[in-house]
């Protein structure tokens, strides 16, 4: 049995896999925001639910909204503060009595739909999460890519590509820079996209409705969104080239990306033709804590996150 954990900043959730995927138990529960030992305190005692429910022993896979420094061993880049400067890896093993792997949350989604979900099969796959921010994960032959900084698949905070003169030099991003993907492509970024050109301040979700209603300023935001996608996920398909693009997040339910955006990235990819195929996550919002389960993946030894 194998147990994926996502540590979200606002929910912790935890899931038991068999050994074939289906879902054996579930718990969800508030994650106790800015304090790191009741956040161990918290996993520990999820893991016990799970493997009384079940009565088993489970691998444990943590997923994480930031990545282990390799420099250092400690958490860096956690949006969950209190999580940053702490070896999470070797506090949760030694309170769980057996070995974790942890990855970054962006990267744990990747893997589930590389491993059975809407990439399942495929060599190369980039999952992108687009929801509040831009997050990104590569998995190559069923392995997560992490890289020498532990940041591989953050695309969202390089520049837009192409930026056409207005959208130089960009909105400036929480990372210090102006104009990062991030800065077009989250649902925050579509809704001011939407004010900036006379629209009402509505959420991303609703700007899609009004564009169907016959709204033409939402439907000129939506073409313009379109576009942006399409620049920014070139430049992801003319570097590692993935068999698959997998999306996920709330604005992964922007039908009109499916259709548009590979009509549209074949005037910036580097090729006569482009195969690459764009789809939405098989698994949703459960992917990220399948994939933290899929950690422990036997056969395909994953390096450790
Ligand atoms: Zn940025």
């Amino acid at each position: 049995m194998r147990i994926g954990i996502d540590l979200g900043g606002t929910k912790i959730e935890g899931l038991a896999l068999a050994d074939d995927g289906r879902e054996l138990a579930r718990r969800r529960i508030a994650a106790p925001r800015g304090d790191y030992g009741d956040t161990i305190h918290t996993v520990v005692h999820l893991v016990a639910d799970l493997e009384g429910e079940t009565q088993q022993r489970g691998s444990v896979g943590i997923g994480i909204p930031g990545a282990i420094s390799p420099a250092t061993g400690l958490i860096k880049n956690a949006n969950s503060t209190w999580l940053n400067g702490r070896p999470l890896d070797r506090d949760l093993a030694l309170a769980l009595d057996r070995p974790v792997r942890l990855a970054n949350d962006a990267n744990c989604f990747a893997l589930s739909e590389a491993t059975d979900g809407a990439a399942a099969g495929a060599a190369v796959v980039f999952g992108v999460i687009i929801g509040t921010g831009t997050g990104g994960g590569l998995v190559i032959g069923g392995r997560v890519v992490t890289g020498a900084n532990a940041i591989a698949g953050e695309w969202g905070h390089n520049p837009l590509p192409a930026p056409r003169d207005d959208e130089r030099p960009g909105p400036p991003c929480y990372c210090g820079r102006s104009g990062c993907i991030e800065t077009f492509l989250s649902g925050p970024a579509l809704a001011r996209d939407y004010v900036a050109h006379g629209g009402d301040d509505v959420p991303a979700r609703d700007v899609a409705g009004r564009a169907d209603a016959g709204d033409a300023r939402a439907t000129a935001c939506l073409e313009r969104y379109e576009h942006r996608f399409a620049r920014a996920i070139a430049s992801v398909i003319n570097v590692v080239d993935p068999d698959v693009i997998v999306l996920g997040g709330g604005l992964s339910n922007l039908r009109c990306l499916y259709e548009r955006v590979p009509q549209l990235w074949t005037a910036h990819v580097f090729s006569d033709r482009v195969d690459t195929k764009l789809v939405p996550a098989k698994y949703g919002d459960a992917s990220g804590v399948r994939g933290a389960a899929w950690l422990w993946n036997e056969g395909t030894p994953l390096a450790l996150q």
